[in-house]
């Protein structure tokens, strides 16, 4: 049967999302957007969500002088406002506190224990609080964590439940190389297989050190490490308890898309505790790439964070998630700034789709045309570039045929004919905006909506869609 489902990373409730985690939504919004187009909504489920749990939460909860509770409520409530700003059409915002949740996460663990790969034992290990993750000596850079260079790394010593992990090594590896989309783009296909083979060890999976986790089922004192609980929202998210027929319809997941520091998790760990708890495997996991503002990392510590709002506020959704799909790669880090995104508002929008919109409109209404929307395909090219995740391409793709269609314009000078001849390069030039917008749906959905909208029936001219600035 022909659905889809992807997943995005589920964020941190330390913080609220920055535009950073946002490109992810943006880039698995188009995504959803097409699948829909093209399975029809049904067919498509669209997970994102918050992860919750975990002593860096608890933490911040005490600082902040308030619950644990209280203060995952607030951080959700406030990412789930940054998407909506960024018009993410999500199906479910999960949070690893819904009670669904709790009762999916209890039950993958009594499977993996009754498949015999969870035994008690002595933990002593490098821990580093900002990853919530343990390394070995040779993942650190200088005694630190690659993501996380100003915190300590702690020395933990803990009676611990472990994941036979070391178990799945061989499986693995098998199953990485004999699918060559499993994890996307290779290089971090090539780069998750090199760590496999250099050994994996097991993990320990719970915690007794703190409370603010979902409880270990008939172990009182210990709670589930946050990984192990927060990887199986994926399953909650389409009903894995609550609702079997929507899981299967939506299971296993299309794709996961993620950031290259929770690689690991979901390339190794992930498909290991599946496999223990005997669920079919995700299809892809896709590994985006991280933005940097200014040349800087994005970052508390910086000063420099943007929310989607602050930029949405100032220049609306659809000019944010046109120049962070535009001006981006999906798979490499890429660099962003605010005056890179006017540039891009002036030239590509204001002048480019905004100006061809509004003049094509004008010369209709001037010449009554009437018309009916004929487009409900994507362009070939659209559907290669959308398939690989090359979305920059795809948008390229767009503005060369709006450059084209001006080319027309200025040549053909509609202005100067009349008759049927007129009629004709009129007729000729609104099937190419529609086409040129059906396209863009995924991306731009409002102003595709606006624009579908005023190029069916008789043609008027409207407000300039992108004023300059
Ligand atoms: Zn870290």
């Amino acid at each position: 049967m022909n659905k889809f489902y992807i997943t995005t990373a589920i964020d941190y409730t330390n913080d609220t999302i920055h535009v950073g985690h946002a490109f992810q939504k943006i880039l698995a919004d188009v995504l959803a957007r097409y699948n829909r187009a093209k399975l029809g909504k049904e067919n498509v489920f669209f997970l994102t969500g918050t992860d919750e749990y975990g002593q860096k939460v608890e933490k911040a909860a005490i600082e902040a002088g308030v619950s644990a509770k209280e203060f995952v409520d607030k951080i959700a409530k406030s990412d789930q406002k940054q998407q909506d700003a960024l018009n993410i059409s999500y199906d479910r915002f999960i949070r690893t506190t819904d009670s669904d949740h709790q009762k999916v996460a209890q039950e993958i663990w009594k499977r993996v224990e009754k498949s015999g790969d969870i035994y008690l034992g002595d933990f002593r290990g490098l821990y580093c609080p900002g990853c919530e993750a343990y390394y070995t000596e040779q993942d650190l850079i200088g005694g630190k964590c690659p993501f996380h260079p100003t915190l300590e790394i702690k020395l933990i010593t803990e009676k611990n439940f472990f994941f036979k992990w070391s178990k799945y090594q061989i499986f693995l590896i098998d199953h990485i190389e004999k699918n060559p989309y499993f994890v996307f783009p290779q290089n971090r296909r090539q780069e998750i297989l090199a760590f496999a083979k250099t050994g994996i060890q097991d993990i320990p999976i719970s915690r007794t050190s703190f409370t603010w986790g979902i409880p270990v089922p008939n172990h009182s004192g210990h709670f589930e490490y946050v990984w192990f609980d927060a990887l199986t929202n994926y399953l909650t998210g389409v009903g894995f308890l609550e609702d079997p027929k929507k899981f299967k319809k939506f299971w296993p997941a299309d794709i996961h898309i993620l950031g290259k520091d929770n690689l690991r998790w979901h390339a190794l760990l992930w498909p290991a505790m599946l496999k223990s708890a005997g669920i079919e495997l995700p299809k892809t996991i896709l590994v985006n790439g991280f933005l940097s503002l200014n040349g800087q990392k994005i970052s508390k510590s910086i000063g420099n964070i943007i929310r989607p709002t602050d930029w949405v506020t100032k220049y609306s959704t659809d000019t944010v998630r046109y120049y962070l799909l535009r001006y981006t790669t999906t798979i490499s880090d890429s660099d962003i700034s605010e005056e890179k995104l006017k540039i891009a508002y002036n030239a590509d929008l204001a002048n480019g789709l905004g100006n061809l919109v509004a003049r094509v409109a004008k010369l209709c209404e001037q010449n009554n045309i009437n018309t009916s929307n004929a487009v409900n395909e994507f362009d070939p090219m659209m559907t290669k570039f959308l398939e690989d995740y090359k979305f920059n391409e795809a948008l390229n793709h767009i503005w060369e045929e709006i450059t084209v269609a001006d080319k027309k314009i200025n040549e053909e000078k509609p202005w100067e004919l009349t008759g049927e001849k007129l009629t004709q390069v009129l007729e000729d030039l609104v099937k190419k905006i529609q086409h040129i917008t059906f396209n863009l749906q995924p991306f731009l959905p409002q102003t595709a909506e606006k624009i579908l909208k005023q190029f069916s029936g008789q043609i008027k001219s409207q407000p300039p869609l992108f004023p300059r600035i």
